[in-house]
């Protein structure tokens, strides 16, 4: 069986549609599959319509079914994806957005890939569909950054991707609580391959994603991933005082031969570098320090309040 799970936030209008949609393409393929809709936490009557598919699922399936998570409030797409995963129980999963951003049709591709031995097969985008530029060239900054930071390519990388249980339980057994996804999947390693998509136009409603979410998310998921940030402070540093030894030196210098009174440029610009080093190192560490603060904390990535089925 196929599992697929629907990461679903205020998607009131999508929920339906993509049942409707799915199950054409995969009865027509003959791929007995279940649906894990998770509701983050909706604003909207989300979770009623999930219900509605859920007792719609029941008469119209055979062999294939539909479930609901409902969290007790929005804990984030990542978070929507591992619940599902918890939750589902096919040899083989498929995370897939519920606007149909991605494409049914590459379920039966992804599937077919999976049958002949791949236990990962990762969706990337050939096109990324309608962006805005500021959009599309600040997604491109933080891939580039991502990729340095990490070392594998995530630029056309999307969370639309099938993977074996046995991935999916590795994936479920790290303890983390910042989870990166589309980092975490190409990380866990196993046998791996592609499959292209267009990346289609929502169907109804808008993004869930604001500006500053998305750029709260970039900032989150490089310092969950890597501490190359906390290098860069490093490597500052060292300059920096290289910097410092030479107008140190020069500094003594001009002292033992009775120049000294004009160093109070050198020492305005020794404390506004010195200063701005130490703050941003500061600043950095305390970022990290809050990431620490909160894997120890140990908390529960989600809470669920419901969980029905077909
Ligand atoms: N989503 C979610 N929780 C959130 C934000 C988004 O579960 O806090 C889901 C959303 O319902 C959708 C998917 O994640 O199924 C992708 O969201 P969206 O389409 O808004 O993002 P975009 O396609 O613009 O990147
Ligand atoms: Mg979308």
């Amino acid at each position: 069986m196929l599992s697929i799970v629907l990461p679903s936030y205020n998607e009131s209008g999508n929920i339906k549609n993509a049942y409707i949609e799915i199950k054409k393409v995969l009865s027509q393929a003959k791929i007995p599959f279940e649906l894990v809709y998770v509701n983050d936490g909706s604003k909207d009557d989300t979770w009623t319509r999930i219900e509605e598919i859920i007792e719609q699922g029941k008469a119209e399936l055979e062999q294939s079914r539909v479930k609901g998570v409902s969290f007790s409030r929005n804990f984030g797409k990542e978070a929507a994806i591992l619940a599902g995963l918890a939750n589902a129980s096919g040899e083989a999963c498929v995370v897939m957005d519920c606007d149909m951003q991605h494409p049914p049709e590459t379920l039966v591709e992804m599937y077919r890939l999976w049958q002949e031995g791949y236990e990962v097969v990762e969706g990337v985008k050939r096109t990324r569909g309608k962006e805005s530029l500021v959009y599309k060239s600040s997604a491109k900054l933080f891939y580039r950054l991502m990729t340095k930071a990490t070392g594998i390519d995530m630029s056309r990388a999307s969370d639309f991707k099938l993977m074996d249980r046995k991935v999916v339980k590795s994936i479920l057994s790290m303890p983390e609580r910042n989870m990166f996804f589309r980092g975490l999947s190409s990380w866990v390693g196993y046998k791996k391959t592609e499959v292209e998509f267009d990346v289609r136009e929502r169907e109804f409603g808008t993004s869930k994603w604001s500006k500053w979410s998305l750029v709260k998310y970039a900032v989150k998921n490089i310092a969950a991933f890597s501490t190359v940030p906390m290098q860069f402070v490093t490597v500052a540093g060292g300059l920096t005082f290289i910097g410092a030894l030479i107008l140190g030196i020069q500094t003594l210098i001009r002292y033992f031969t009775g120049h000294a009174v004009q160093g109070f440029t050198t020492v305005i610009l020794l404390l506004l570098i010195i200063g701005s080093v130490i703050m941003t190192s500061l600043g950095i560490m305390g970022y990290y320090l809050a990431k620490i603060y909160e894997e120890v904390k140990r908390r529960p990535v989600y809470i669920i309040s419901e969980v029905k089925e077909s």
